[in-house]
């Protein structure tokens, strides 16, 4: 995005991805076996309330319309995510309305937490014990390796809690998967004179001067680990294969700690446009662990008490003037594509204003 916009300025640039192709952790292609689009590093669903980034977006690719709606599994039932009416009223076995399901709930939460912290904290004073404990607690512990009352409430926050039957994932107006794949899109934005592409190389063997550095690898990894590692959750994906349809449903979630995945995702069903075309089904098991140094980082974990490496580091990136740092592992935070989208629009907007000057 950001060499886009320098291209389009008159600025020439070079890509460069260690990867042997684009796109980063939103990159999908074509599986061998079954021809189903797949997300390799995980599902992504693009979802923004940004009209410039929408804008954007769509003029390299054909976004499909696609509302997420997230099932999970506790206790032997399946119930819909969010939390919503129809899983309060399930999970409760009652028939509630939204006002009664609301005093319900008014009556479950701690009203004497003024300020949520932590993720656990979040969870009890908005949503009550009950519902924290079957469809979070177990989930959080796995996905991030902490107990939740270590963790940011801002993860939560994530998540909305309705009143009413709306199972859409997402509150954003623009929600949608590129139909050629996330991959093409990249390939398109890049598709310019002004541009350069080198895939296969890897930024520390990089000998060349630049006049400007936009990096979106990870922040400690630009400084050498110097002051240490910043912590990070990666994804294990154990890939299998079935007739038909596996799960009925794109995102299947399972909140229990005995369950050793957190969820599975069926890719077929993140393209319904084509999904009845596919005789076979290709599915993951998905699952997190503490990242290695050689594994892939995939969420920043933002401890609630462990801040000075991480501010040590912030401080670095400010005074190194001729780097940008930009996207989820550049800023050390949990951003969705469309803010990656805007901040990098915003990086580019921002240097190309400072060489006016
Ligand atoms: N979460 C949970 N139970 C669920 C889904 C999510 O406890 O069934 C929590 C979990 O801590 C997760 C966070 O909410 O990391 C954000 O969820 P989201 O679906 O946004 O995660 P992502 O798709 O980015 O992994």
């Amino acid at each position: 995005m950001i060499a886009r916009e320098l291209a389009e300025a008159g600025i020439a640039s070079v890509v460069m991805d260690e990867r042997n192709h684009v796109a980063g952790n939103c990159h999908t292609e074509r599986d061998p076996r079954t021809g189903i689009m797949v997300h390799r590093y995980g599902p992504h669903i693009f979802h923004t309330d940004q009209q410039h980034v929408w804008d954007f977006i769509n003029r390299f690719g054909e976004m499909v319309p696609f509302i997420l709606r997230v099932k999970t599994t506790h206790g032997g039932r399946v119930y819909p995510l969010p939390v919503n009416l129809h899983t309060i009223n399930q999970f409760f076995d009652r028939a509630m309305s939204p006002a009664e399901a609301k005093a319900f709930i008014e009556g479950q939460v701690r009203a004497d937490i003024e300020n949520p912290r932590s993720f656990e904290e979040q969870a009890l004073r908005f949503i009550g014990a009950p519902l924290y404990e079957a469809f979070f607690r177990g989930y959080t512990t796995k996905q991030w390796g902490l107990e939740p009352s270590k963790l940011p409430a801002s993860i939560l926050k994530r998540l909305p809690l309705r009143f009413d039957y709306d199972d859409n994932y997402f509150s954003h107006p623009y929600q949608a998967i590129p139909r050629a794949g996330y991959s093409a899109i990249v390939s398109r934005i890049l598709d310019h004179t002004g541009i350069e592409l080198r895939l296969g190389c890897r930024f520390e063997d990089v000998t060349e001067e630049f006049s400007h550095l936009f990096y979106s690898g990870g922040m400690d990894r630009y400084y050498g680990y110097s002051l240490g590692r910043l912590g990070y959750r990666t994804l294990d994906f154990r890939q299998s294969y079935h007739e038909g349809d596996f799960q009925g449903t794109a995102i299947m979630n399972y909140p229990e700690e005995e369950v050793p995945f957190t969820r599975v995702t069926e890719h077929k069903h993140f393209a319904p446009w084509e999904a009845s075309r596919f005789g076979e089904t290709v599915v993951f098991h998905e699952s997190s662990r503490a990242c290695g140094p050689d594994d892939i980082p995939y969420y920043p974990i933002r401890l609630v008490e462990e801040t000075s490496m991480l501010e040590a580091y912030e401080a670095r990136t400010r005074e190194d003037r001729d780097v940008t740092f930009v996207g989820r592992l550049g800023t050390y935070q949990y951003l969705d594509m469309d803010v990656t989208i805007d901040h990098a629009l915003t990086a580019a907007r921002d240097y190309l204003s400072r060489q006016v000057e």
